[in-house]
């Protein structure tokens, strides 16, 4: 193999001016993340069981930028492609360069002709290592091939070379120390999901070399790998790799904010963090009738968790019982799915006390005439008897709040009356 040559003394000095001046004037309140989604167009990149590694990129590339701009509005995302198209290696380079971007994260998949081959490695700039890594530089880097005046753009650059890279990794080994933690925080999230992360490695990726900030490039998984290639195609595995993702870059970009001594991320914006409602219980109404269901009734087609409460004469059902928004949207969808397409989430604010009505529970509806010391009552006291379509309904209790309601109904059920429902009663 012969050295190369690639970057001659003049240009070096250029491009390390340029990016001095960078340096020296970063001082920028918002952030710039440019977000590669690798190949695209005529560059399919790797080819998997019916996969072609560019729409996974691209799906990926999407999914992550969407995360962030839905909850950091001073984070700026910048996309090198949204489309299916293709994008020269130094154009991308180019568009974080252009737009002071902060950081620069390619997504990738893998391929092997290993077929068993699998698992999550992210790379940043330096020397080939190894023959194995040196292969994924020549299947990345080679994409240059497909770009027409690629001698004079890449300066007699040879992606078949392991030398090729060496001069050129100079210009990045300012950015190396912050790479290497962005490339550590998603490899450490990909652990964390359980899969097998083969490490933080360095490779001299043409794509990288010209970037003049912190970069990375994330090879998501093997696709040429038929059960990995089936999750990188798959909406909850994508799902899941955009977030854990998103997770490392917030980690990134917490520290950067402690240095930059800028605000810091909002916690409260974190998914996980939601904070739950005070006073207030979510439920979703999907059904009301005049006929009681029992609660495994192919009526309620599969709904969990499901109360029943009488208002006016008619039985509605709920399902769920949370503090949690993001839990209600989430059983309206299941709601909606199953087809009950009215439903809608309802507030039960379980303190709150009812001036126009008030709480009883139904205890049974029978078309026997009881009265109160009857055994059936299990020595009940305050039951009530009113009529009711053929029979008779019978209630017990009277509070003001759902709260109430709720451990009266619990005490009742104790005594074996397991299909009382809370009621709710105009006041007289
Ligand atoms: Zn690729």
């Amino acid at each position: 193999m012969r050295v190369l040559t690639i970057f001659n003394l003049k240009n070096i000095l250029v491009l390390i001016s340029i990016f001095s001046i960078n340096v020296s004037f970063s001082q920028k309140k918002d952030f710039t993340l440019v977000l590669d989604a690798g190949h695209g167009g005529h560059d399919s990149g790797a080819v998997g069981f019916s996969i072609n590694e560019k729409d996974v990129n691209l799906s990926l590339v999407l999914k992550i930028g969407a995360l962030i701009e839905r909850n950091h509005k001073d984070i700026k995302v910048i996309y090198t492609r949204k489309t299916d198209e293709f994008i020269p290696l130094m154009t991308r380079a180019d568009i974080a360069n252009r737009n002071k971007a902060d950081l620069f994260i390619s997504i990738h998949c893998n391929a092997n002709a290993r077929s068993s081959a699998y698992g999550t490695e992210t790379y940043v700039l330096g020397a080939h290592r190894n023959q194995d890594n040196f292969n994924v530089a020549k299947r990345e880097n080679e994409v240059i091939l497909l770009e027409k005046d690629y001698q004079t753009k890449y300066e007699g650059f040879n992606p078949s070379s392991p030398e090729s890279i060496i001069g050129l990794t100079l210009m990045q080994s300012v950015h190396l120390e912050n790479s290497l933690k962005i490339a550590t925080y998603i490899e450490e999230n990909f652990r964390k999901e359980n899969r097998l992360s083969r490490g933080v490695k360095q490779l001299g990726l043409v794509v990288l070399v010209y970037t003049a900030m912190p970069s990375v490039l994330v090879e998501a998984g093997f696709i040429s790998n038929y059960q990995e290639g089936r999750y990188l195609n798959s909406e909850d595995g994508q799902n899941t790799i955009a977030k854990n993702i998103y997770k490392a870059f917030l980690s990134y970009k917490k520290e950067y904010d402690k240095k930059s001594g800028g605000d810091e991320l909002n916690p409260e914006v974190v998914e996980e963090k939601e904070k739950p409602l005070e006073n207030i219980r979510l439920k979703v109404q999907f059904l009301a009738s005049f006929n009681k269901y029992s609660l495994n009734s192919a009526q309620l087609r599969g709904m969990k968790d499901v109360e029943i409460i009488k208002a006016n004469g008619k039985y509605v059902y709920y399902a769920g019982n949370t503090n949690l928004k993001s839990e209600g949207d989430n059983i309206l969808k299941i709601a909606k799915e199953a087809g009950f397409t009215d439903a809608m989430i309802v507030e039960f604010k379980e303190k709150e006390y009812l001036s126009e009505e008030y709480f009883t529970i139904e205890l049974l509806l029978s078309p026997k005439k009881y009265r109160e010391k009857d055994a059936v009552f299990k020595g009940l006291n305050n039951v009530v008897r009113e009529r009711y379509s053929n029979g008779y309904v019978y209630t017990s209790g009277k509070v003001t709040n759902y709260e109430s309601a709720r451990r009266l109904l619990e005490n009742i059920k104790k005594l074996g009356f397991s299909d009382a429902i809370i009621s709710r009663v105009p006041n007289p």
